[in-house]
C-alpha cells in the first residue's frame, strides 16, 4: 500500500500508473505535479489524482513515492527540484525510455541520496500523449524494467518492483548499459524507421495519391509515427550511440536487399524474407 504517491508529469505513463494502482486499491492518495494548471484540473476530474500541486518541493511533501514521467529533457531540472526537499522515508523513481542519460543526469543532483532513486522504464505505451491518453490497463501482461545503480537501496528497488506488479506488470531487473542497447533495437530503431518513411513519403510529388491508397500495412507499420515529436528527440539524445550504431547496421541492411533486387536474385530475395517472416511468426507466438 502507498499512502501518497507523488506523479511529477501527468501525461499517458504517469496517468495510467495512477489509474492502475486505484484500481488495484494500492493507493490512499495520488498527488499530481506539472507545468500546467489546467491538465492537471483535468487531471482530478478523469479521476487520476487527488489533489495537485505547482511545486515540486510542496508536492512530495510527507510522499512515500514519487514518479519522475516526464520526458526525458526534463529530467535534470525536476531532479534538481526534487533533491533539496527529498525526505528520508521517499522512494523516487522514474519512467524514461533510455536510462544511461537519466542516471547520469540523477547522480550528481541526489548525491548522497542516491540510494533513493530507482531507475526505471514500463515497455508500455500508445502513439497518444498527455493527461487523456492514460487508461487502467496500460501495464497488464506488459514489462518493466529496473535498472539499480550500485548505490540504489535493495529494498527502494523492491518498493518499485511491488509498485509495478500491482499493475499486472513483470519486472526484470537489467544494467543499464544493456536496457539501453535493447530498448535501441526493439523501440527506438522502430520509431526512426516509421517517422523517416512518413517523412520521406510525405515529400515525394505523389504523396497524396500514395497516403490516399495506403492501406493496413502502412498503417501498422507508420502508427507509431504519431508519437510525441518531443518524446522521440529526447530519447535519439539521450540513446545516440546505441541508435546510430542500430542505423548504420540497418543501412547495411537495407542496401543487401537493394542489391538483391538490382541483380534478380530471387533466393537471396525468398532467404531473407523466410527468415525474417520465421523470426517474427516466433516472436509473436511467444507474446
Ligand atoms: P506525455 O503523455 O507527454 O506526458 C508527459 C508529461 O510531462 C506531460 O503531461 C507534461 O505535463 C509533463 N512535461 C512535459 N514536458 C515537460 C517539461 N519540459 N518539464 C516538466 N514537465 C513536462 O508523455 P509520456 O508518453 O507519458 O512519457 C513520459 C515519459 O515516459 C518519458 O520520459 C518517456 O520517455 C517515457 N515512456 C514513454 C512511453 C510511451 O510509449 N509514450 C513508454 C515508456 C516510457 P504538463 O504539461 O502538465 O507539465
Amino acid at each position: 500500500m502507498i499512502d501518497k504517491l507523488v506523479i511529477i508529469g501527468v501525461g499517458l505513463i504517469g496517468g495510467s500508473l495512477s489509474l492502475a494502482l486505484k484500481q488495484a486499491g494500492l493507493v490512499e492518495q495520488v498527488v499530481g505535479c506539472g507545468r500546467n494548471l489546467d491538465n492537471l484540473k483535468r487531471g482530478v476530474e478523469l479521476g487520476i489524482l487527488d489533489a495537485y500541486e505547482a511545486e515540486i518541493s510542496r508536492a512530495i511533501k510527507a510522499a512515500d513515492m514519487v514518479v519522475v514521467a516526464v520526458p526525458l529533457g526534463a529530467m535534470t531540472s525536476v531532479f534538481e527540484q526534487i533533491a533539496p526537499a527529498l525526505e528520508a522515508q521517499t522512494v523516487v523513481t522514474d519512467v524514461g525510455s533510455a536510462k544511461g542519460s537519466v542516471v547520469a543526469a540523477a547522480r550528481p543532483v541526489f548525491a548522497d541520496k542516491i540510494h533513493q532513486f530507482v531507475p526505471g522504464h514500463p515497455i508500455a505505451g500508445t502513439e497518444r500523449s498527455g493527461v487523456e491518453a492514460g487508461f487502467a490497463t496500460l501495464y497488464q501482461n506488459r514489462k518493466v524494467i529496473v535498472t539499480p545503480t550500485e548505490e540504489t537501496d535493495a529494498h527502494n528497488t523492491g518498493k518499485v518492483i511491488s509498485m509495478w506488479e500491482s499493475c499486472g506488470a513483470t519486472v526484470e531487473s537489467m544494467s543499464i548499459d544493456h536496457h539501453d542497447k535493447v530498448l535501441a533495437a526493439t523501440s527506438h530503431l522502430p520509431h526512426m524507421l516509421a517517422y523517416a518513411l512518413v517523412h520521406h513519403l510525405s515529400h515525394l510529388n505523389e504523396h497524396e495519391e500514395i497516403f490516399r491508397y495506403a492501406a493496413g500495412g502502412f498503417r501498422d507499420f507508420t502508427r507509431i509515427a504519431s508519437s510525441d515529436p518531443v518524446m522521440w528527440r529526447d530519447v535519439c539524445l539521450a540513446n545516440g550511440p546505441a541508435l546510430l550504431e542500430l542505423i548504420s547496421q540497418y543501412q547495411d541492411e537495407m542496401s543487401r536487399v537493394a542489391a538483391a533486387i538490382e541483380s534478380r536474385d530471387s533466393e537471396q530475395l525468398l532467404s531473407l524474407f523466410g527468415r525474417a517472416k520465421s523470426e517474427r511468426d516466433l516472436l509473436i507466438g511467444n507474446c
